[in-house]
């Protein structure tokens, strides 16, 4: 297929954009392109009236977290933002909106020596020592039902993100033997769980050979997964390693360190960008953007609950070392899974986890086992 550019002609510029209107928290997706006759940044969504932004008045907000995201401004509106999340965007802006990094009007320079250094230095508190204490200590603050909510609101993110139209949400799987053979298996791991802090699983119709875990007890495994995984008990070891994730509050403090002041202040001020920035969030959590030291923790865990329920913890080895035979030099869609350096380690710990005299109770009968692996259908 052969691209014409037709000169790089700004009015070819064809964008894509988020568009938050500071009226409502929720983020639109906008087409963007140049109006060369109104001089202007045109924002077109569904169903809406077209919003145009004169180039002269765009404004760029200074980089509140590490994010490849650029959050647009208009002068004279405080609340509307437009966020931009690929380079070619953000290059478009730079080039057309001349007035980008002019800095909002400051009456009496007086003032602005004065409060410049002490301005600087507290923002620079904000986002380096601040913003990722706030993160990891509200992620042990959060009530439950906030937990929850933040994991509801990202597993959206997720379904809607994963799904190809990038319209619909991806369909769960929930064939009702499925669901109960999977009912059992945590009932089996986890028979103590209270009610607040129940954990709820998911499995979503989709090929990547992955599970993750989100805030508030929200465990997904991805359909590919359970293709892969040849005995219950390999699923039981998955399921196991990602409720250490939760119980060591690994995917909260993700959701809120990844989306940055954005998302903290968000929570903290009930800034209307919070919405948006989870949306950057989805990507860490079902990438599984953990440390090593997490990963082996939630290994660890994952050992001692399947012992307690009497299921070996070498089931996690015999996934791993299967799905590494099979995949080789982790690339694609097993990447984050497999792309762990010490998953030779961790092997050999599910291993050393597993006494050799012990003796193990079967998990789910063949049927169930078929029930599960079949939940979403043909
Ligand atoms: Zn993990």
């Amino acid at each position: 297929m052969t691209t014409i550019r037709i000169g790089a002609a700004p009015e070819a510029y064809e964008g894509k954009g988020l568009y938050l209107d500071g009226a409502s928290a929720e983020p639109r997706k906008a087409e963007l392109r140049i109006d060369e006759a109104r001089r202007a940044l045109a924002i077109l969504m569904p169903r809406k009236d077209p919003v145009y932004w004169p180039l002269t008045e765009i404004r760029k907000l200074p980089d509140q977290s590490e994010q490849d995201m650029a959050v647009m401004r208009l002068a004279k509106d405080p609340l509307a933002r437009l966020i931009l999340t690929t380079a070619q965007d953000q290059e478009i802006m730079r080039v057309r909106a001349s007035e980008l990094h002019r800095r909002p009007p400051v009456e009496g320079k007086r003032r602005l020596v004065v409060w410049g250094a002490s301005a600087l230095g507290a923002v620079a508190l904000m986002i380096f020592v601040l913003i990722p204490f706030l993160a990891d200590n509200l992620a042990g603050l959060l009530p439950a039902s906030g937990k929850r909510a933040l994991g509801e609101s990202v597993f959206e993110d997720v379904r809607v993100a994963l799904d190809r139209t990038g319209v619909d949400p991806l369909p769960l799987c929930e064939g009702p033997e499925g669901l109960a053979a999977l009912e059992k298996m945590g009932t089996r791991l986890f028979p103590n769980q209270s009610e607040e802090e129940a954990l709820v699983v998911h499995v979503l119709d989709h090929e990547m050979v992955n599970a993750f875990a989100l805030p508030g007890g929200i465990i997904v495994f991805m359909r590919g997964l359970l293709e892969k995984t040849e005995t219950p008990e390999e699923l039981a070891a998955v399921y196991a390693h990602e409720v250490g994730h939760v119980r060591a509050l690994d995917p909260s403090r993700i959701a809120l360190r990844t989306t940055g002041s954005a998302g903290v202040l968000g929570l903290l001020l009930g800034d209307f960008a919070g919405g948006a920035a989870v949306l950057f969030a989805t990507n860490r959590l079902i990438q599984a953007d953990y440390t090593q030291e997490a990963e082996a923790a939630a290994d660890a865990f994952a050992h001692q609950a399947m012992l307690d329920a009497d299921l070996a913890p070498e089931a996690l080895a015999t996934l791993f070392k299967r799905l590494r035979e099979e995949y080789g030099e982790p690339e694609g869609v097993v990447q984050y899974f497999l792309s762990h350096p010490s998953l030779g380690d961790r092997i050999e710990a599910a291993r050393a986890a597993t006494p050799a005299d012990a003796t193990f109770r079967p998990l789910l009968e063949a049927a169930e086992w078929d029930a599960l692996r079949g939940i979403c259908g043909e």
